[in-house]
């Protein structure tokens, strides 16, 4: 069965509450489409208006992090109740921002990639190499370590549900879009190596995005790459070009 394209956009921290709900209803018309998941993942006080925006129509809201306890002394954190009795169903986890700037390591993108599934979020997982990385030709061994460390315990059944975001760092809002080739092969090397922990079944059900730059004229050819499902978009999510990306076809 073909997988459903995802196209879900990273506001960061952009768009004051006010802000928000007037974006997304510039967007609601735009984003309608029956052919892919749509979200948007925004600040954590823009959760609440941004459900109630989107209530009646195709856009889920996602948080941009949770905390991976249930609750307690953690002062400011967002647990993963708070996010599902708002009424999220998508967080992203271990964006590279939050790695870079939050000292997030393989390992709590690990304890939170379970206990978003404890709650029945769908974790977003962010992984991507810096352009060194990339230079020195350890590209895919980097990406493998990631992964391999993100879904530790983490069961089949719950890994096909998963959604993978490869972004290179490279290519995260500096308007330099990977090439359609780089893009394919990391994200083919992605399936393989969720094969190779899980099985060929789960290779094939989880969805795999590609985040960097992604804008209305490079979708097309990025989408219709074989694994390639759909885009985590950043600046241009906030636009109307998210539109044109949700519309590729
Ligand atoms: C991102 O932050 O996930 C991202 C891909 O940003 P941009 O599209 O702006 O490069």
């Amino acid at each position: 069965m073909a997988r459903r394209k995802i196209i879900a956009g990273n506001w960061k921290m952009n768009m004051t509450p006010s802000e928000a709900v007037a974006l997304i209803e510039k967007l609601k018309p735009l984003v309608a489409t029956e052919n892919a998941d749509v979200v948007f993942c925004v600040p954590a006080i823009d959760i609440i208006p941004a459900v109630e925006a989107v209530k009646g129509t195709n856009i889920g809201i996602g948080a941009e992090n949770m905390y991976f306890e249930e609750k307690g002394a953690y002062t400011g954190e967002i647990s993963p109740a708070m996010l599902t009795d708002a009424g999220v169903k998508y967080v992203i986890i271990g964006h590279s921002e939050r790695r870079e700037y939050f000292a997030e390591t393989d390992e709590t993108v690990n304890k939170k990639v379970l206990k978003a599934f404890e709650h029945g979020l769908t974790p977003i997982i962010c992984c991507g190499e810096s352009l060194t990385q990339r230079e020195q030709g350890i590209t895919i061994d980097w990406i493998r370590q990631q992964i391999k460390i993100a879904f530790l315990n983490v069961t089949a059944e719950q890994a096909g549900k998963a959604v993978i975001a490869y972004e290179p760092i490279w290519a995260i809002g500096t308007g330099k879009v990977a090439t359609t080739e780089q893009a394919q092969e990391v994200c083919a090397a992605i399936r393989a190596c969720i094969a190779e922990i899980y099985d060929d079944a789960t290779a094939a059900a989880i969805r795999i995005q590609y985040g960097g730059s992604v804008s209305a004229a490079s979708a097309p050819e990025l989408f219709a790459q074989a694994d390639i499902d759909g885009g985590l978009v950043g600046g241009a999510s906030l636009k109307e070009d998210f539109g044109a990306i949700v519309n590729w076809q």
